[in-house]
C-alpha cells in the first residue's frame, strides 16, 4: 500500500489535534508514516499507532530543537527522497506551511496549502479548498512530484484504527541553511484552560456589539459553558477589548471548529475569510438585515445581552 508521510505537531511528545486528523485523513490515500523530530517519541508513539501510523520515523537530535523549522524540512525531504511516498501531509499552521513549502520546493513537487478535505483520487490525492472568502470551493489535485499538502485544523474528526508502529531513527544531515537562524527561547502562550483557537471544536466570537472588554465575560462564559474557544473580531479586538491572538478573519487566525458562534458581529468580508468553513454557524445580531445571516445556519434576532445568558442557563438546565 502506498506510504503517506504525516509531520507530528507535538509539544514535548504530547501529540497535537491536528496531527490525529492528518493520520485519519491519511489513511483514506494509504498506509500512514508518521515523522517525529524531538525527545519524547516514545510517549507519542502510541498515540500515533492508536491514530494507524504503521510507522514513526524518529528524528532525535539537537538541531530539532536549537532551530527554526529547517530540520524539518531536511528530515522530510530527506526521508521522502528515500521512502518515495505517495503524499506528504502537514499541519496548516505558519510552521507547517513554511515547512510544506520548502520541502515542495526541494522535491520539485507541486504544492497544495489550506486543504479543508483531502480524498484518494484515480492517481494522486484529491482536495477541496476553500478560497475568497469562500466565494469559491477549489478541487485539485498535484500534477507533479510527490504532492505535498497541508491540511487545516478539523478538516476531520480524528478516528482512531489502533495498530502497533514500527519505530525507525534516522540520522538527517542538517544542510548549512539549517543554521541561519537559531531559537533563542520558547515561551507557551497564556490561555488558561480554554482549547487552543486553531484546534478548538467550538469558537464562541464576539464582536463591536460586545460593546467594551468587560463585556467579554458574558463571550467567555457561554465559551466554558461549552468547552470552546474564544475568538474576537478586528473591530473588538482594535479597541482593545481582546488580545490580537484570538482574532479571527483575513488578518488573524483562521478557524474551521464543529460549531461557530458569532455575537454582535456584521459579518464582514474579511472576519469571514476566517471562519466560513466552520461546520455549523449560529449568529447571534440585533439587526435582522446584519450579513452574517447570509452565512449562518441557525440565526438569533436579538439582543446578546440578553440572548447569551439566556443560552447559558438553558444549557446548564438541560445538564443538570
Ligand atoms: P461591526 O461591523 O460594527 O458589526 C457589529 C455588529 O454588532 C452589527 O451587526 C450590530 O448589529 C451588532 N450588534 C451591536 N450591538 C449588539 C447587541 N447588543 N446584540 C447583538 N448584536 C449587536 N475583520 C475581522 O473580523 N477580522 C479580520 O481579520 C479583518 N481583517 C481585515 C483586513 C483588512 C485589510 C480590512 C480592510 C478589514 C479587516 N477587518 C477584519 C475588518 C472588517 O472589515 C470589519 O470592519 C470587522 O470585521 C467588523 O467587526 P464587527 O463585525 O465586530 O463590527
Amino acid at each position: 500500500m502506498a506510504e503517506i508521510l504525516v509531520l507530528v505537531d507535538h509539544t514535548d511528545g504530547v501529540v497535537r489535534k491536528p496531527t490525529l486528523e492528518l493520520l485519519t485523513l491519511a489513511r483514506r490515500l494509504g498506509e500512514p508514516s508518521a515523522v517525529f523530530l524531538g525527545r519524547d517519541a516514545d510517549s507519542a508513539t502510541e498515540a500515533l499507532g492508536r491514530y494507524g501510523a504503521h510507522k514513526v520515523y524518529v528524528v532525535d537530535a539537537p538541531e530539532v530543537d536549537e532551530l527554526l523549522v529547517t530540520p524539518a524540512v531536511d528530515a522530510l525531504t530527506q526521508i521522502a527522497e528515500n521512502t518515495g511516498p505517495a503524499a506528504i501531509l502537514l499541519p496548516s499552521n505558519p510552521d507547517g506551511k513554511e515547512t510544506a513549502a520548502r520541502v515542495a520546493l526541494r522535491l520539485e513537487s507541486g504544492l497544495i496549502t489550506d486543504a479543508v478535505d483531502i480524498v484518494a483520487g484515480e492517481g494522486d490525492p484529491v482536495t477541496e479548498q476553500s478560497a475568497f472568502a469562500a466565494t469559491y470551493q477549489v478541487t485539485a489535485h498535484v500534477t507533479r512530484g510527490i504532492p505535498v499538502i497541508t491540511v487545516k485544523p478539523n478538516a476531520a474528526a480524528p478516528k482512531p484504527a489502533p495498530v502497533t508502529p514500527e519505530t525507525e531513527k534516522w540520522d538527517v544531515t542538517f544542510g548549512p541553511a539549517s543554521a541561519a537562524a537559531k531559537v533563542l527561547s520558547r515561551s507557551p502562550r497564556e490561555r488558561g484552560d480554554r482549547p487552543e483557537l486553531t484546534e478548538a471544536d467550538v469558537v464562541v466570537s464576539g464582536g463591536r456589539g460586545v460593546n467594551g472588554a468587560e463585556n467579554f465575560a458574558v463571550i467567555e462564559r457561554v465559551a466554558d459553558t461549552l468547552g470552546a474557544a474564544v475568538g474576537a473580531s478586528r473591530a473588538a479586538v482594535d479597541a482593545g477589548w481582546y488580545p490580537h491572538s484570538h482574532q479571527v478573519g483575513q488578518t488573524g487566525t483562521q478557524v474551521s471548529p464543529q460549531l461557530y458562534l458569532a455575537a454582535g458581529i456584521s459579518g464582514a468580508i474579511q472576519h469571514r475569510a476566517g471562519m466560513q468553513t466552520s461546520k455549523t454557524i449560529v449568529a447571534v445580531n440585533k439587526d435582522q438585515d446584519a450579513p452574517i445571516f447570509e452565512l449562518a445556519d441557525y440565526g438569533v434576532v436579538g439582543d446578546l445581552f440578553q440572548v447569551l445568558p439566556q443560552l447559558v442557563e438553558e444549557i446548564e438546565r438541560r445538564r443538570s
